[in-house]
């Protein structure tokens, strides 16, 4: 897979970015799929960390969820 995104309205490349919030904390999303191990057994869910991709010519934002597969 590769790492590049293109905006589907412009066509162009899109630039990866960082979110966080005010406080400094990285956007995480949590998925209904529960963490694997001990922690889903007591109901944890799998946190993704997005990657946000911003389109240089019409600031279109895009959040796609890496699903790296690192414990
Ligand atoms: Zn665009």
């Amino acid at each position: 897979m590769t790492d590049q995104r293109r905006c589907p309205d412009c066509g162009v490349d899109m630039e990866r970015m960082d979110v966080q919030t005010t406080d400094g904390f990285k956007l995480h999303l949590v998925t209904n799929e529960p963490k694997r191990g001990l922690l889903g057994g007591i109901g944890m869910k799998e946190t993704l960390a997005p990657s946000v991709y911003v389109c240089p010519e019409c600031g279109l934002v895009r959040l796609y969820a890496d699903r790296d597969e690192a414990d």
